[in-house]
């Protein structure tokens, strides 16, 4: 690992200030993908800011019901939080099927959000890798994409991202508060990542010193039944191959409401809006379900080793539907 300084940021304008002064600065939350990340060669930051102090390590309920999450939340006290487990119990199941105890104890909110691709290529200097290097080529798109997207890449990436947190916060419609450069601002899930297009370097719409301090939960009474299901290549300590978060309000057996994203199958968190507006107003049978499982899969674009994702996802979607409907 390169050398590098360390810095213990006070509160977040010092933080965007002592990242602003400084060329090449990264913030340091938990630590547990930035670290590794140094340790591989494929982060190489001058500076660490850290950050893992400075924001609410609380969650908090706004007057209008909201929940204000603070980036420096620990995973663990976050699926874990009584009014995270009763309002929106796809975000703490999301939480509980990423990494293991440990990890979870010290990864924070904001950490989770902005952490990195797993494509392998990514992760190993030795390689050509758009995102790691602008320009140098994409090798997975010819080589090892079992586990990449289907839907949304381009021709320089198709990774996908890899945090399950994040997929529930889209379904959820969650806001990032972040402070930059100019103060202050919000940005909405969906829209806090980014597809890759030919920037695939470009995770997120943050700039560079953005900070992340809270991520605020709307109200949405119906998440109060809602899921998160994961398929992974093993019981735990894996990533999705693909996920689905749900939440479903169905009245006389038809949809009132609903909120649908996909994790693993592309560069971002992916919400599921054809599907949601094929379901609303119409019955809660498979059969719809189905339908609409595979109105948002049309746009499906898979390579040749990951095809077997489209029924995948189909399929998952459409179970954790039904099982909303059979526990209402
Ligand atoms: C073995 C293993 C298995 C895992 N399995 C899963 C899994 O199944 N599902 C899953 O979702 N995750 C999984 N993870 C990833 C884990 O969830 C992340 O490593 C963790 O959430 C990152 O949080 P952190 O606080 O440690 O972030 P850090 O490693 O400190 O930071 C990650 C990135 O975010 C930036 N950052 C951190 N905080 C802020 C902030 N407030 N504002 C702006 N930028 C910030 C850092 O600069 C860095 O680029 C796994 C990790 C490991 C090691
Ligand atoms: S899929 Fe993206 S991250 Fe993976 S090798 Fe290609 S450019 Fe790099």
């Amino acid at each position: 690992m390169r050398p590098f300084a360390y810095l213990r940021a006070a509160d977040a304008p010092s933080a965007v200030a002592a990242s602003a002064e400084r060329p090449n600065t990264m913030y340091l939350a938990g630590g547990t993908n930035l670290v590794d990340l140094m340790r591989l060669g494929v982060a190489v930051p001058e500076t660490l800011v850290d950050v893992s102090r400075i924001s609410s390590g609380a969650v908090e309920e706004s007057a209008d019901g909201a929940l204000l999450i603070g980036a420096g939340v620990r995973n663990s006290d976050l699926a874990a939080d009584p009014l995270v487990r009763r309002r929106h119990p796809m975000l703490a199941q999301a939480v509980l099927a990423g990494a293991s105890g440990q990890i979870r104890n010290m990864a924070t909110v904001g950490g989770n959000l902005l952490q990195r691709t797993r494509c392998s290529y990514f992760q190993d200097v030795t390689k050509p890798c758009n995102k790691r290097q602008p320009g140098t080529g994409c090798p997975a798109r010819a080589g090892d994409h079992r586990n990449l997207a289907i839907i949304g890449h381009s021709e320089s990436c198709v990774a996908t991202h890899p945090s399950d947190m994040a997929v529930a916060l889209t379904a959820l419609g969650a806001i990032v508060h972040v402070e930059g450069a100019d103060g202050p601002r919000t940005v909405p899930m969906p829209g806090l990542h980014r597809l890759p297009g030919d920037e695939p370097d470009r995770d997120t719409v943050l700039d560079p010193g953005d900070l992340v301090t809270a991520v605020e939960v709307p109200p949405l009474p119906f998440a109060a039944r809602s899921r998160y299901r994961k398929v992974r290549d093993r019981a735990s300590f894996a990533f999705a191959v693909v996920s689905v978060a749900a939440a479903l309000d169905v009245a006389d057996g038809v949809v009132r409401d609903c909120r649908i994203a996909l994790g693993g199958v592309a560069h971002a968190p992916w919400r599921a809006e054809t599907a949601e507006a094929a379901l609303r107003g119409s019955a809660a049978t498979e059969a719809v379900f189905a339908r609409a499982a595979d109105a948002e899969l049309a746009a499906a674009r898979p390579l040749a080793d990951n095809a077997f994702k489209v029924p995948l996802t189909r399929n998952v979607l459409v179970r954790t539907l039904i099982d909303l409907v059979e526990t209402s």
